[in-house]
């Protein structure tokens, strides 16, 4: 039997303060302000964390690991130590919570804007005719919702070139983490308190967070809102996942701190067991829904049949809150993000021109591709820019050489296949060294990092009822990588260190 030495090795996360994000690898870093830290002690400290707390996933390893809780678990991928990121920024990505949640629920009513921001784009995508489909019968029944529930990530990237705080994406469909990106803030809390001395970091600079909690107090609210005590929240599931423990992290605060009892359904299962009654009221399996909360749904991979888009267009029709409601969902695509970054668009929806300000501050450079200069520049300098399709959920965007392969195929097709896709300037994050655990094995490498901003929205008629900021979640992922999905399997679970 090999056992390796138990190697006095350098976290590069907890060296010079006064990097202003992420570090310099340990070789360029003078002798003497490195801190010596036993890696594998904490490694296996972190990994114990995790199993005791439920800082877990299914493992792929086991093919039950999916569907049954509590078989083939495995502590979620993380970083061994937080990422720094300077407060200034995670002050200004927190501001940005609430006025997105707003912008949201704005553009949500004009369901023109909607329709037409996205009727090229629905002639080549059928996944988002779909979901137009659905919106469009909802425009005609004059669908009103009283009760109006977001649950939203705006997630942002630092960009090296012009040192500011970019958005890449609000998330407005099954945002997901808010349980275990919470966890990840306690596990590095922890580990700081016992290490944070040896390693010049003090736990107090990571800044609490509370997602998993106020994404249940959302929710509870929402069900309280609905008035009815005997209904219960029904979250729409994958028939298969393996993060299902992030979302048993809502159920149970849900079950704990609010009385609320929360059942799981895939699209298949509603459409088999779910109806509408005549007054709007959404039953199934006997049992009165409140709130729909949708984990699932937000893919084309969602709905494998025709029975999955019977559901969801039964969930629409009735009464029952929708997280998000099939406005609050398109209001989440790639190409509405683009059309919002447009010149004056932002001031049909906003009248406060600080907050207008604000937003536009974080927006990077988003193209239409019937911009044909900004299609030349792309073709000569791919690297400077990603082609995002309307989709979520990662892996779906295209970069360098394929982005370039791909804009000449498509112009040469002529017609309509183009307005599937946006362009979007490439944010560069200056990479730093980080351990990665994985399956309980710990590997360095260059890694760039997201952060995501959680908020919660929450209206009643005329009252809202909640507009908050909602904690965070970090990602990281080897540099050399272009997705960023922790679910994909690209990337880790992080948390941050305000510098
Ligand atoms: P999805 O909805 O599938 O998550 P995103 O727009 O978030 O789509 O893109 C997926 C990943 O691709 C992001 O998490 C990020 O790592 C990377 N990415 C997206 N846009 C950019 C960009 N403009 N610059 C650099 N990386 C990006
Ligand atoms: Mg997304
Ligand atoms: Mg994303």
């Amino acid at each position: 039997l090999h056992v390796p030495p138990r190697r006095r090795m350098v976290v590069s996360r907890a060296m010079s303060a006064e990097a202003p994000l992420g570090v310099t690898p340990a070789a360029e870093e003078p002798a003497g302000r490195q801190e010596a830290v036993p890696v594998a002690e904490m490694v296996e400290e972190a990994a114990v964390w995790c199993a005791v707390h439920g800082l877990v996933v299914g493992d792929r390893a086991e093919p039950r690991s999916g569907t049954v809780p509590g078989v083939g678990l495995v502590h979620a991928p993380f970083s061994l130590l937080p990422a720094r990121f300077p407060a200034s920024f995670w002050k200004q990505a927190c501001e940005l919570a609430p006025i997105f949640n707003d912008l949201v629920d704005r553009v949500s009513l004009d369901g023109e804007f909607l329709q037409d921001s996205l009727s090229r784009a629905r002639q080549v995508d059928d996944f988002t005719a779909r979901l137009l489909d659905i919106h469009a019968k909802m425009m005609e029944i004059n669908k009103e919702e009283d009760i109006r529930l977001g649950l939203h990530r705006s997630d942002y990237m630092l960009d090296s070139e012009t040192n500011s705080l970019l958005q890449i994406e609000n998330n407005t469909i099954s945002s997901s983490f808010p349980g275990l990106g919470s966890l990840v803030s306690e596990l590095h809390r922890t580990l700081l308190n016992r290490y944070g001395k040896t390693l010049g970091l003090d736990s107090k600079r990571i800044p609490r967070n509370r997602a998993a909690t106020q994404f249940a107090e959302a929710l509870g609210i929402a069900w309280t809102e609905f008035n009815n005590k005997s209904a219960v929240i029904m979250m729409v599931v994958q028939p298969e996942e393996r993060n299902m423990y992030d979302q048993y992290w809502l159920i149970n605060h849900l079950k704990e701190s609010h009385g609320v009892k929360t059942i799981r359904k895939t699209l298949a299962q509603v459409e088999a067991g779910g109806h509408v009654l005549p007054d709007g009221t959404l039953v199934i399996d006997g049992q009165t829904v409140s709130v729909v909360y949708f984990r699932a749904g937000y893919s084309p991979n969602d709905y494998p049949s025709e029975a999955e888009w019977k559901a969801r267009l039964l969930m629409e029709q009735s009464s029952a809150i929708k997280c998000p409601s099939i406005s609050y969902h398109l209001v989440g695509t790639k190409k509405i993000q683009q059309e919002l970054a447009k010149p004056n668009v932002l001031e049909r929806f906003l009248d406060n021109k600080e907050d207008i300000a604000k937003l536009r501050k974080c927006f990077a450079g988003l193209w239409s591709l019937d911009n044909e200069e900004i299609v030349k520049t792309a073709i000569e300098k791919p690297d400077l820019f990603v082609l995002k399709p309307q989709r979520e959920g990662g892996g779906n965007n295209i970069y360098g050489h394929d982005l370039q392969e791909t804009l000449v195929r498509l112009q040469k097709e002529q017609g309509e296949a183009l307005a599937a896709y946006i362009l979007m300037q490439r944010i560069f994050p200056r990479a730093s060294l980080t351990h990665l655990v994985q399956g309980g094995v710990c590997f360095e490498d260059l890694t760039i990092s997201e952060l995501g901003i959680y908020g919660a929205y929450l209206r009643n008629k005329d009252k809202v009822v909640m507009n908050n900021q909602c904690g965070y979640l970090m990602r990281t992922k080897v540099s050399s990588s272009n997705e960023g999905g922790v679910a994909a399997g690209f990337a880790v679970l992080d948390s941050i260190l305000l510098t």
